[in-house]
């Protein structure tokens, strides 16, 4: 699937929508997400035009993909929840239930998360 920087996370990139930012670098800005699922729900975007982890892993230059996850990290210390653990998931694709086509780690935290997924 072809990047579209008509997406959401591309506006609030490129200014064009506000977002409540946590942290930002040359590669990554993090911010909270809109409809929090957790106490602490925290996005980490790259800043290149990645669809997925799938685009950004397949095309992205090994430092740019280590920036990104040391940013990630880098939230996580911001938001102050190493003590208490935090979760990270990335939804890649349609089963997934990927909404935004910019590839993007939602950080949770906050309080006891539960178990990972629903059962089958
Ligand atoms: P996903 O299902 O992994 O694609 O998640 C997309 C996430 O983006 C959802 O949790 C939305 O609540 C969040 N979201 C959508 N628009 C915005 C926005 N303008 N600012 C912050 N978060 C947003």
């Amino acid at each position: 699937m072809a990047y579209d920087d008509g997406n959401i996370f591309a506006k609030i990139l490129r200014g064009e929508v506000p977002c409540k930012k946590v942290y930002e670098d040359e590669y990554a800005l993090a911010f909270h997400d809109i409809r929090p699922l957790a106490p602490v729900h925290v996005l980490v975007i790259p800043k290149g035009p990645y669809v997925s982890l799938d685009d950004m892993s397949a095309t992205a230059a090994p430092e740019v993909i280590g920036a990104f996850f040391r940013a990630v990290g880098e939230t996580a210390r911001i938001l102050g929840v190493i003590d208490s653990g935090y979760r990270i998931l990335a939804n890649i694709g349609s089963n997934a239930h990927q909404e935004v086509m910019h590839f993007h780690v939602h950080i949770f935290a906050g309080a006891p998360l539960g178990p990972m997924l629903r059962k089958i």
